[in-house]
């Protein structure tokens, strides 16, 4: 007898989804892929990898402009060529998107375009078109949130994701709200060459950050000419001739030539059939899900930034994989989310894994922490770099490395061996005993470990 395939249908092709697909066909489901703007999502056309492909530039810069005091004659500040590298990034996210579709395609999964939507008990439908599956993915993303009084219009007011159809870099650029989007935009478009003004309605940029690393960038920012307002909500924003008035709910206003809006994202679910499935939403509209990412309704599952669930593609493709193994009955261990790295891709960037110092302070965790600064560094000297830290927390008992920070250049890279640490329960003396290269900015984090060995009463 031949049992017949499990049928798996998935809204939406961002990472949530496709890396869903690609793990149900893996198991030997019969999946079918609906999705209105092309495979990657959002995360690959207008957001993670635009954004990230912008800031390698703006990286390249900020190693031109500081290579005279490396003993490289320039002849003077490097500049962008906007439509050029505008154009690239457009081509980078279009390529990414057609391999993932090849990649999908090869491994036998439908692709219909289109805007899927709940139709009834395990049916998906697409126009006229229907779906029949024993498990659903609703994996729709998010949108940019708007605000009453400040709309976009797409040439001086600006989401990021309208930022790459401009011919010419933001003279004079006010980018709203300091949250990871905002910071990392200012950042990248200081660098690049545009006055920035950043206006956060908190005391300080990245308010959900640690402590250290955001006034470190922030003093960083404010050394590099940039204007952060802090405790300043911007109340609207409005096109006057060539550039944009930003109001202040304070009264003052201020001018710049272009307004980049970062004030976080709603769920894109509208249209989705949400409410008559009685699939349940929390308060701001994001699908509620459990660790293994079902929904209210039995055989839904969703994964991605339409849960607002930790907002990053890893989390996304996760959810979507832990949501495949539950629904085609593979052992599954639930979404830990006490474990993600993550990284802020400002100059220098900023990466994080497990407990916060917010929680050691809050008496949530007991643990020991250290910072290290990098200017001490011998590889960070010979780089001419000089901003920086390593933090890490062990915890005091067994020196158990509970979490870290690290802020330099390609911290990105940098965080693995204390996102190993963490998730293999490694203690300091381990990772103090471990090689790292001389010189190398990763011997900060061996050396971080070493120091903290001397607070731990369990090291030799
Ligand atoms: C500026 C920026 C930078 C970022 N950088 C990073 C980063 O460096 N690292 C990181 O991990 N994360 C980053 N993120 C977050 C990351 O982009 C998201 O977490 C990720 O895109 C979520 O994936 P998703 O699959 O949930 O949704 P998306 O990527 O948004 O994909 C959803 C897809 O569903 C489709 N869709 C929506 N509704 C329907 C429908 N009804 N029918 C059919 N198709 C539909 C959409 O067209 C889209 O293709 C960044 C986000 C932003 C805004």
């Amino acid at each position: 007898m031949t049992l017949s395939r499990q049928r798996i249908a998935i809204i939406g092709g961002g990472p949530g989804g496709y890396e869903a697909a690609l793990v149900a066909a893996q198991l030997g489901a019969e999946v079918t892929v609906v999705d209105s703007d092309g495979l990657g999502g959002a995360c690959v056309l207008t957001d993670c990898v635009p954004s990230k492909s912008l800031i390698e530039t703006s990286n390249a810069m900020t190693l031109l402009n500081r290579a005279g005091g490396l003993g490289i004659a320039t002849g003077g500040l490097a500049t962008v060529n906007a439509a050029r590298l505008y154009q690239r990034i457009t081509d980078l996210a279009r390529a990414q998107s057609r391999d993932i579709t090849a990649r999908v395609a090869g491994e036998g999964v439908t692709v219909i375009t289109g805007h899927g939507r709940l139709a009834g008990p395990g049916t998906v439908r697409v126009g006229e078109a229907q779906i029949k599956a024993d498990a659903i993915l609703i994996a729709t993303g998010a949108l940019p949130r708007v605000l009453p009084g400040a709309e976009p219009d797409g040439e001086r007011i600006l989401t990021w994701r309208q930022l790459y159809d401009l011919t010419e870099l933001p003279r004079d650029l006010i980018v709203v709200g300091s949250g990871v989007t905002g910071a990392e935009f200012a950042s990248a478009y200081q660098a690049l060459g545009s006055r920035v003004t950043l206006v956060s309605s908190r005391d300080r940029v990245l308010p959900q950050e640690d402590e250290d690393a955001a006034s470190h960038i922030e003093e960083v920012f404010r050394r590099g000419g940039m204007t952060v307002l802090g405790r300043s909500r911007a109340a609207s924003v409005r096109r006057d001739h060539d550039g944009v008035v930003v109001t202040l709910d304070d009264g003052r206003s201020l001018t710049g030539s272009h307004c980049l809006l970062t004030v976080g994202m709603i769920p894109r679910t509208e249209g989705c059939g949400l409410d008559e499935a009685g699939v349940k939403v929390d308060a701001s509209g994001f699908i509620e899900v459990d660790r293994v990412s079902r929904t209210s309704v039995p055989g839904v599952y969703a994964a991605g930034d339409c849960t607002g669930v930790l907002m990053l593609a890893s989390v996304a493709a996760m959810q979507g994989r832990i949501a495949m193994w539950h629904a085609l009955g593979e052992a599954v261990a639930p979404l830990r989310l006490g474990h993600v790295a993550a990284t802020i891709f400002t100059d220098p960037e900023i990466a994080t894994v497990g407990v916060t110092q917010r929680a050691v302070t809050a008496g949530e965790v007991s643990a020991r922490v250290l910072k290290l600064p990098l200017a001490t560094n011998p590889r960070a000297k010979m780089a001419g770099v000089t901003d920086g830290f390593v933090k890490l927390l062990a915890s005091p008992g067994t020196g158990v490395v509970l979490g870290g920070v690290v802020v330099a250049p390609r911290a990105s890279e940098l965080i693995l061996a204390v996102s190993i640490a963490v998730e293999q329960r490694l203690t300091v003396e381990q990772l103090a005993h471990t090689f790292a290269v001389y010189p190398s900015l990763s011997g900060s984090v061996t050396e971080a470990a070493r120091k903290l060995m001397e607070f731990t009463p369990d090291a030799p």
